[in-house]
């Protein structure tokens, strides 16, 4: 049972001191009951506080490492239901499957086809993260041979899958070291798998048939061992979606132990729409690990974009620095565009300027990392604003003309701005999508 602020509140040396960070103890104690602090920020609290409250401060959902060191994911470790309460921390990691059954040159085809799984967006390398390798063979040897043949050609981390002790035993001895996630210890098995687990020291999936069988399992398990991750076997889309839910609402509010682990999920779809659908749900809610079938970029692309904007922290929006960026060979007479210092606007204008083939600056505004009419109604993005930046961003110095481009939907600030800065202002498409066009039409 979780221990409430005020049943923390008792242990606490109740001195106001302030160290943790927080205006009092009672403070502390209501921040750590909801997750929002950790015990150690108290440099006073007693060693036998510490045993009681150890519980109580540990994460709701345990943190587990899977991979080798620089390739390593981090899974779980998640304190709210909803990220606009705090944020998501540990992106849900995308699996690819590999059956064990393809033939060499099959097998080495298809990893180089995952390892080529990776896309630019909004300025940062996005991937899958793991690939797993399924027994379906149902021989240790041939498991082994995949293992080692999917070891040797890729960096990201494994997820070996079989339930047979023998065949497991002969895959981590081919990769044990890399810290893979062993799927999975089940009723059947579980004793003799939790003892590969440990002599590995590898992370392992716990699987059960449904909720309350799986956290009676996990509780024999983790009388042992707590590097684990939790499947609960359901394959059906809705049944799973509730009973993840139901998952990180207990470990989260209830502070249920048995259930407190990441979560592995598994796409079942053979039709490649369904099984991205199948994804992206569980990438909303809440799995830290998905295993699909899917290795076409269309298909990971969008999951990758999803995932990015969930696990981005909802209060800080994700912004570039404020600057002047040159795109291609620019030269004192190219263009000049503004706009503002958000992301996903910089890099969508970014990729229409590069596409239009004329080399130009985009002038990116300190907005504080919001879009063009949220800045503007913010007045962060008015003529004076920009007038003001133009002037200390150095632009007046990189070319000969004084006209910049605007964009449409605040065409409202083109005189303010003329008048503020002197510049000659152009008012461009509201729509990134229509900068092409107009660059050639204007500066072809
Ligand atoms: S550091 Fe500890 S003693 Fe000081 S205010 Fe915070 S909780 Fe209280």
């Amino acid at each position: 049972m979780a221990l409430t602020g005020l049943d923390i509140y008792k242990l606490l040396p109740k001195t106001n001191c302030k160290e943790c960070g927080n205006p009092t103890c009672l403070a502390f104690a209501m921040a750590l009951a909801a997750s929002k602090t950790s015990l150690d920020k108290c440099p006073h609290v007693s060693e036998q506080a510490k045993e009681t409250l150890g519980g109580a401060s540990a994460p709701p959902i345990k943190l587990v490492k899977v991979g080798k060191s620089g390739y390593e994911r981090e899974l779980g470790d998640e304190v709210v239901l909803f990220r606009h309460d705090k944020a998501f921390f540990h992106p849900t990691c995308i699996a690819i499957e590999i059956s064990d059954m393809l033939s060499g040159t099959e097998l080495e085809a298809k990893v180089e086809k995952v390892n080529a799984l990776a896309f630019e967006r909004v300025g940062q390398t996005v991937s899958i993260d793991m690939i797993a390798v399924r027994n379906d063979s149902g021989n240790p040897d041939t498991f082994a041979n995949a293992v080692k043949a999917v070891a040797d050609k890729t960096c990201f981390a494994t997820v070996l899958i079989s339930e047979d002790p023998a065949a497991m035993e002969k895959g981590l001895a081919v990769i044990g070291s890399s810290k893979p996630l062993i799927y999975a210890a089940t009723e059947a098995n579980y004793e003799k798998i939790v003892e590969l687990a440990k002599k590995y020291d590898c992370p392992l999936a716990v699987k059960g048939e449904g909720l309350d069988a799986t956290a009676a399992l996990v509780e024999k398990v983790a009388a042992s061992y707590k590097e684990l991750v939790i499947d609960i076997g359901t394959r059906n889309l809705s049944q799973a979606l509730a009973e993840m839910t139901q998952i990180r609402r207990l470990a989260i509010k209830k502070r249920f132990r048995p259930l407190g682990y990441p979560v592995i999920a598994f796409t079942a779809s053979d039709n490649p729409r369904d099984e991205i659908m199948e994804a992206s749900v569980y990438i909303t809610k809440y799995a830290s690990v998905v295993v699909m079938k899917a290795d076409e970029k269309s298909q990971i692309l969008p999951l990758t974009a999803l995932r990015m904007n969930i696990y981005t922290d909802p209060q800080k929006p994700s912004q570039v620095e404020p600057k002047v960026y040159q795109i291609g060979a620019v030269t004192k007479d190219s263009p000049v565009y503004v706009t503002t210092n958000f992301s996903l606007t910089y890099y969508t204008v970014e990729g229409e300027i590069s596409g239009s083939k004329i080399p130009s600056y985009i002038i990116a505004c300190p907005t504080d990392g919001t879009s063009v009419l949220t800045a503007w109604a913010a007045g962060k993005f008015n003529g004076e604003k920009i007038a003001e930046f133009l002037k200390a961003c150095g632009i007046e110095d990189m070319v000969s003309h004084r006209n910049i481009v605007i964009p449409g939907y605040v065409a409202v600030i083109k005189g303010a701005l003329e008048e503020k800065s002197g510049w000659k202002v152009t008012v461009g498409p509201a729509e990134a999508s229509g900068l092409p066009a107009f660059a050639k039409a204007h500066f072809a």
